[in-house]
């Protein structure tokens, strides 16, 4: 599979959405900050150190169910909130309730702003696709099918593993693997036979602890040496890079 910069074994394409299918994960750190600065500021004062979008981000927030980036983030700061439940109000002082601000936010920011694709992304799916592979969107965001209905996505993946489907499967996010794990069996493929491509670090661990044939790292924002520090087998800052990598991965 050399002209799709994969080693030969692999059957199966999971992509993440945010951050690597959509240029949604700047849409995402944005409303993580202005969640937990308001937060914390009400909680601590003026005085209060505000969540850092690349940092605390990467670490304790990007790729995680929401409720999982809340809970771990706040505990990164010493808080520990009750959990409450997915329909507490966005105002509620619970994990489920600032996470729910968050998804507000973020709702009312891709309403304004719209979403836009990696176009480098679509023509690496389109060429896997042609190549008679497998593809897989795996997401934790439970906005996943909105989002890929808005640039008309949605035929581009076989299957669709999202916050969504986590939920009614009872699967642990990332970045335990099973997501992705249930997205290859989707695909009737082996997790050996399949490829994941993530941006974020929490992606990369479960890309690592799966023990998927390959997995790579996507890298918008500087990060190389972290996503190959979580298990990246390689990094590239476009997918379309793939497509002209020369001799490819294998
Ligand atoms: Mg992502």
């Amino acid at each position: 599979m050399k002209e799709l910069g994969l080693p030969p074994e692999i059957l199966a394409c999971l992509f993440d959405l945010d951050g690597v299918v959509t240029k949604t994960a700047v849409v995402h750190a944005a409303a993580w900050k202005e969640t937990f600065d308001a937060f914390l500021r009400e909680r601590e004062g003026a005085g209060y150190r505000p969540f850092d979008s690349a940092a605390d981000y990467d670490e304790y927030v990007d790729g995680r169910p929401r409720a999982d980036g809340v809970r771990t983030f706040l505990a990164s700061r010493g808080i520990e909130l009750p959990e409450g439940t997915p329909d507490d109000p966005p105002d509620a002082q619970t994990v489920n309730g600032v996470g729910n601000r968050k998804n507000q936010l973020v709702l009312e920011k891709i309403r304004t702003e719209g979403v836009q694709p990696y176009d480098g992304t679509l023509r690496y799916i389109e060429a896997v696709r042609a190549a008679g592979l497998k593809t897989a969107i795996v997401s934790s965001s439970a906005n996943t099918l909105d989002v890929l209905r808005s640039i008309d996505a949605e035929h581009l993946f076989d299957t669709r593993i999202d916050g969504v489907v986590a939920r009614e499967r009872a699967l642990p996010g990332k970045p335990h693997p099973d997501t992705f794990l249930a997205a290859a069996r989707d695909l009737g493929v082996t997790a050996e036979q399949a490829t994941v491509f993530e941006d974020a670090l929490a992606g990369m661990d479960a890309g690592r602890s799966g023990h998927f044939g390959y997995v790579v790292g996507v890298d918008r924002v500087g990060q190389s040496d972290a996503l190959y520090a979580h298990g990246a087998d390689v990094v590239v800052k476009d997918l379309a890079e793939l497509l002209t990598a020369p001799g490819g991965a294998a």
